[in-house]
Order: C-alpha cells, then structure tokens, then sequence
C-alpha cells in the first residue's frame, strides 16, 4: 500500500487533501510547499501529514507535481496552532494557512531573505534641528527627527507617518541630510544605543517578578490605568526575555504599531526587532517573519497575524490592549489573536501578559476563575494624577451645533490657564443624516439600510458602510423642497462650531477624512502632542493610545449613540472608549478633567462609570451578561449569510436550522434579519448559536458545519460561521 500525502490547499476545505508523493523528487516533509493539481488548476499548499492509507481510492488519487521546501517551512507546534485555529473557528484549512504565510511565500518564492533598503541619517543631517525645519517642511522635520531617534528606517517604518513620507524622505536624501542603504539581510534593525530604564515603583515591580519567561506558562492579565507604565513592565520582561536569548512576540492593534512605539522599544531594548504589520511590502514581510522563524530577531512586534509567525525559540508572548475589537478578524478566516496567543503560550509553555486599562469582559471573568492571574497598576507613573469625570445633562441645555454652554464655557477656561483641550466624537462627516425640512425626506443609501453621512468639506453624502457617495441634491425629491438640512453631528460640525467659538485658537481635527486629506495621522498626532494645537477634535483614532501631555480638559460630546446600541457589546465598548479617551487627560504634572455630555445622565451605565471607574463597570456588566445568559457566561456562535436576493439568506438559514443537531444546554436563535439588514446591495440574515459549554457548542459546530456547503439553499448565499463573535450586527 502506498503513503498519501495529507495537503492543506487553498480552497473551501476543511481538512487538508490527500495526494500522492511526487514520482521522482525526493519526498516532501511535514511543514514544507508543494505544488498539487487542483480541479484545473495546480496551487501551492502545505503538507500537514503522512497517511498509510486513504479513504479514497487510490486510482483517483493525483501526484504532488513539485517540492518547493526540501526542509520544514513550518514547525510542527506552528502547525498544529493553525490546524486547531481552523477547527476551533471552523474555516477552511488552506486558508488559515494562508493567514499565516506570507504573499511571497503562498506564491512559492523561495523562502530566504531579500535585499532590503534602509535609511540613515548622516553627520549633517545630525547636525540639524528638526524644529528649525518644522515651520518650512513639517514632513520632513518629522523624518529628520524619526532617523535621529533611530539607528535606521526602513520602508515598513514609513507606512505609520502617511501621506508623502517618501517623497519627504527623498527631499532629506537630496539635501544630504538622510543616505539609502541596502543590506541583505532580515530586515531587524537594532539600537545602537540605549535609552536607561526607569526604576520600576513597587507595584510596576511585583507585576514584573511574576512575569517568568523560561519557567513555565502563566496567563497574566495586567490591569493598569492609562499611563500606569504597563508598557515598563512589558520592557522589563522583554528585556530578561532577550538576555536569556529568548523570543519576545508583541501583539498590538492596528492603530497602536506607531512610530512612537517602535522608536520607544528599540531605544531601550538591546535587541534585534522584527517589524509585521498589513502596511509592509511583501518583501519586508518575508524578512521580518524569517527573522523570527530563524531565531534572527529577539523582539517581533506585529499586529493580528503576526499571532501565527513562527519563532524559533519562543520565550514570552504579550498582547496589548488586548480588549480592542481590531484583535478580533472581523471577516473570512475570524480569529481571535489574543485568545490564539493564550493558547499558543500554553502549548509553548512560555508567559503570556493581556495588557490593557479596560480589559475585555471575557478576559476578566477568565481572571475571576483563575485561569489568569490578575495584576493590577491602579496609580498612574510619575506623579500624574488621575481625573475627575463628570456628566455635563444636555437635556434643555441650549446648543451651538451640538457644544453645550457649560461646555463652551469649560473650554475657554482651560485654554485660558493655558491647556489642551481634547474633545471627542466617534462620528466623522458634517451630520450624519441629511433631512427635507418640509416633508421629513432623507437621505438614504440605496445599497443599504443607512443614511448617508453629510460631508461638508468635500460637498458629497457618503455612506459609511458601503463607501458610496453622491452628489448632494439641489432640492428634495420627494416634495422639490430647498430646504434640506443637516441633522445630528459629526467632527466637521463641531470643527466649525469650535471655530466659531474660539476663532483665534489653533484646532486640529484627527479622523479618518483630515488623516487622509491633509496627509498623515503621525503628523498631526506629532502636533497634537507638541502642543502647537491647543484644540484638538477626533474620533477613536485621537482616543487610543497616544500620550498627550498637555490635554487638561476631555469632553466626549455624545455618549447616548453608545447607551442604546444593537450589539450586547455596545455598553461594554462605550465604557471601554469613555475610559481610554479620559485616559489621555493630564499625563504628566496638570491633573485632567473629563466631561461627558448626555441626556440620560441618571443612566445606570454612565453612574457606575463616573463613581466606580471601569472595574465597577465590569462587575455589573458580568452579572447582566450573566443574567442575560450572553457571553462570557455562555458561549455563541453565528452563521451568518448573505446574498443579492433577500430571501435567499433566511431560506439557506432556515435549512441549516432544520438540519442542527440537538444538544442540552445549547439554542438555536432565529434566523432573523441582521440589524442593518442591507449593506452594499447585500441582504444579511443570521443564526445564533448559544451553549452553557464551550465544548458542547463545538462538538455540534463539527457535526453541523460540514452539512452546510451541501444544502441546496446554500447555493444562493454567501456564508460564514464566527465563533465567539465580538460583535452580533
Ligand atoms: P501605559 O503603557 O500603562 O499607558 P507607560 O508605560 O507608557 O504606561 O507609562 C506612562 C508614562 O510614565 C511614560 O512616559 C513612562 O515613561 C512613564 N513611566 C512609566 N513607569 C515609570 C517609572 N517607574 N518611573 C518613571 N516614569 C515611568
Ligand atoms: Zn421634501
Ligand atoms: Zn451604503
């Protein structure tokens, strides 16, 4: 009898393919490339297993074409991490793996390392004062200063800067103030110099002690303000991590891998740092995951699927602000990289810390059972001090586009005594609906079930959920009416408003619009932060992560979209998102005050925020998640579907719930409609699975699953399952 070759190929498979070894090659290992027919076509997967048998015949059976790795591409723990990811979310196997593998590599390039050019800064550029260029070329101040801080860039350093910042740094290279070099090599770059580290303070210290690496797993979550210095502890058990020779894998969300970031680990780390973030070349993304594979980089910080890079010797693993929703693939192949590197850190038997001032509610009661350790940082570092939160009642309040008077008032005073003042909308755009002020007419995406956002600045209506945009009609077409209006706020009306209130003030307004527009998020952070602004307007990309010193005052303009929202989560992210904002108030000597205007000020979410923080919030958060048998106390599954046709998603759904297998203890809710039932000409509907045990919902999901793609209803839809969805819409 002859061997087969298990084969994860891309595809809607769930377990690899069996094939044949190659007739003349030598044979494959486990972990490595091969070439395999497919239908028509031949593909590149990964040999995941030998067989001495298979359940096919064996006269229907093809031959692998050609070997591409003559050694292990993979290791086996890796592997095995992939293989039980694809089961545990119930995805096809070839494409979890191709979650993990980088474009070159999926495309069978040869898996060593390529010339990659980086820049430095020469002795004149040395010589110059970044401030002295930032009036004349703020870009370029802004890279003169990157490449003083650090040894060198390299190309994938420049994706976080936005905008032009090649063409910036071209403009150094030719005032002789920046060279190009090109080295061959993985692409870590380390330190010539270290910056010294601070002296832990107790509590920074005993959360550090109980970080191990080399002695074990331990999962750790550590609790600690914004600004209490967890990114010190981080350090500091990196640091020991690197002196054993031990791999240090950081994973942090998309809007965290900034610049700042990295110049601050590669300042105080004496360690070679690997870089893997979705801005990367693909060349830079081979590099970086080959440093960590070949044991060439100490430190690898990455965002999500970094989670999957291989490491030759790993030591420690840590998640950053592990409850953000980015961490969680929001499509395809829906992982979770912080519950991934939980278990990844288990089977390595290696430490692994969840980060974050606000932690997710899973991740506390995980704590509450011990299944984590809970450390705790409660007071801030340095000598700042924590502030006061208020709620400002706009009911009867008179408004000036959304900015109460007492609020106005708060403003001027704080710019006065001469602070920053941070003020906060989750919502870009002029208005987010616009109505005929004679018949009630609005404005509405065809291709969804939404309004569209009012964009003043660029004289469009777009819509935020399937990126259309039009024209702004001259009259209504319901009744001919001129009289359309903007209804509700965004950040382009508050900008005005501010405007108009503090006409002499200096504002800069960070979202998505003015970071693409006038170019670069970093260089607006980098005034923001300087100081140069005294207002400063944005969106949740102003709200996470970013130290800005000189904020004294924080107002979030509109809590109550987050007090009624159509998720179970919404109360748990407008607590999450309430925290982190007054987070960047008074880092540094000036304590911060925050005010949140609403118009439910008696709601019990926002008291239990304002007079018990965000611990006090967790814990009647989990007892109504309890109480509501929602997750983190039951576990839930959703298969959702989609299609052009709207019936055709229920129809595929009421099938699979037809066909479900029945356990104790486990609900099948529904089918109905998603909330927003049509988005980009799609109509959406969903299946709601709910189990007391974790266990019991995956023995039925892999019962289930594989009888679903059969169904002739299924013809017509698009699906997908999600496993521990984060959100339900
Ligand atoms: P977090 O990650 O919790 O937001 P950071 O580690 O970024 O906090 O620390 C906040 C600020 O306090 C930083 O400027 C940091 O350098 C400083 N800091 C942290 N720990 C100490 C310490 N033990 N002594 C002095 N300064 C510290
Ligand atoms: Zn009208
Ligand atoms: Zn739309």
């Amino acid at each position: 009898m002859t061997k087969t070759l298990a084969v994860a190929v891309p595809g809607p498979f769930l377990a690899p393919l069996d094939y044949l070894p190659p007739s003349d090659s030598p044979q494959p290992p486990i972990g490595s490339r091969v070439r395999v027919p497919l239908g028509r076509r031949e593909v590149i997967g990964i040999v995941t297993a030998e067989r001495d048998q298979s359940t096919i015949n064996e006269s229907r059976l093809r031959a692998v074409t050609r070997v591409i790795d003559e050694a292990p591409l993979l290791p086996t723990s890796l592997m095995s991490l992939i293989a039980w990811a694809a089961r545990y979310y119930h995805h096809p196997i070839g494409e979890a793996y191709a979650t993990a593998l980088p474009a070159r590599l999926r495309q069978g390039q040869p898996a060593v390392p390529g010339e990659q050019t980086y820049w430095r800064i020469t002795t004149t550029g040395r010589e110059q004062s970044a401030d002295a260029w930032q009036k004349r070329a703020p870009r370029q101040a802004m890279l003169l200063q990157a490449l003083k801080d650090n040894d060198a860039l390299a190309a994938g350093d420049l994706a976080g800067l936005g905008g032009d910042a090649r063409g910036a740094l071209q403009r150094l290279v030719e005032r002789g103030f920046a060279e190009a070099i090109k080295r061959s090599d993985y692409g870590t770059i380390q330190a010539e110099t270290t910056a010294p580290a601070p002296v832990l303070n107790d509590a920074q210290a005993t959360t550090a002690a109980r970080i191990m690496p080399g002695e074990g797993h331990q999962a750790i979550l550590l609790e600690g303000v914004t600004g209490s210095g967890k990114t010190e502890v981080y350090l500091d058990a990196i640091a020991r991590a690197t002196e054993m020779g031990l791999q240090s894998l950081v994973i942090v969300p998309e809007i965290g891998l900034t610049p700042q970031l990295l110049s601050r680990f590669r300042r105080r780390l004496n360690a070679r740092i690997a870089v893997l973030h979705s801005g990367l070349a693909d060349g830079e993304r081979l590099n970086a995951w080959l440093a960590a594979a070949h044991g060439r980089a100490d430190v690898i910080i990455g965002t999500r699927s970094a989670v999957f890079v291989p490491l030759a010797r790993p030591g420690l693993m840590i998640v950053d602000e592990e409850h953000d929703a980015s961490l969680k693939q929001q499509e395809g192949f829906r992982y979770s990289a912080r519950d991934l590197a939980v278990l990844r850190a288990h089977r390595a038997e290696v430490p692994v810390v969840l980060g974050s001032a606000t932690p997710a509610l899973e991740t506390l009661a995980n704590a509450a059972q011990k299944r984590y350790l809970h450390c705790q940082l409660n007071e801030r570092a340095g000598n700042a001090r924590p502030p006061s939160m208020q709620l400002l009642d706009m009911r009867g309040q008179p408004t000036q586009e959304g900015l109460s008077q007492p609020l106005i008032t708060r403003v001027g005073e704080h710019l006065e005594a001469d602070g920053q003042v941070l003020l906060f909308l989750n919502r870009r755009g002029f208005a987010p609906v616009i109505i005929c002020h004679e018949c009630g007419w609005l404005a509405e995406c065809e291709r969804c079930d939404a309004r569209y956002t009012y964009h003043r600045g660029r004289r469009r209506l777009h819509c935020h959920h399937c990126d259309s945009e039009r024209r702004i009609p001259d009259a209504c077409p319901q009744c001919g009416s001129v009289d359309l209006r903007p209804l509700g706020l965004g950040t382009e009306r508050i900008e005005a408003a501010l405007e108009a209130a503090f006409p002499e003030t200096p504002l800069v307004r960070i979202d998505r619009d003015t970071t693409r527009r006038r170019g670069g998020f970093e260089q607006q952070m980098a005034a923001a932060v300087r100081g140069d602004a005294r207002l400063l307007l944005g969106t949740q990309m102003l709200a996470k992560g970013h130290h800005l010193p000189a904020v004294t005052l924080v107002a979030i303009i509109d809590a109550d979209q987050g007090l009624f929202g159509a998720d179970f989560r919404a109360a748990e992210r407008l607590a999450q998102l309430v925290v982190q904002v007054a987070g960047r108030a008074g880092r540094a000597e000036r304590p911060g005050e925050v005010v949140i205007q609403t118009h439910h000020p008696e709601h019990p979410l926002l008291q239990t925020l304002i007079h018990g923080g965000y611990p006090a919030f967790a814990r009647t958060a989990l007892l109504e998640r309890e109480a509501a048998g929602l997750p983190p106390s039951r576990a839930m599954a959703l298969l959702r579907a989609e299609a052009v046709q709207r019936e055709a998603p229920m129809r595929f759904l009421r099938a699979a719930s037809r066909i479900a297998p029945q356990y104790r203890g486990l609900e099948c809710l529904g089918p109905y409609p998603a909330p927003m039932e049509k988005r980009a000409g799609r109509f959406r509907a969903q299946l709601m699975l709910q189990a007391d045990e974790r266990a019991v919902l995956q023995t039925m999901l892999e019962a289930w699953v594989p009888q679903l793609q059969p169904l002739r209803e299924a013809r017509a839809v698009r699906w997908s399952i999600d496993v521990d969805p984060t959100e339900t819409l």
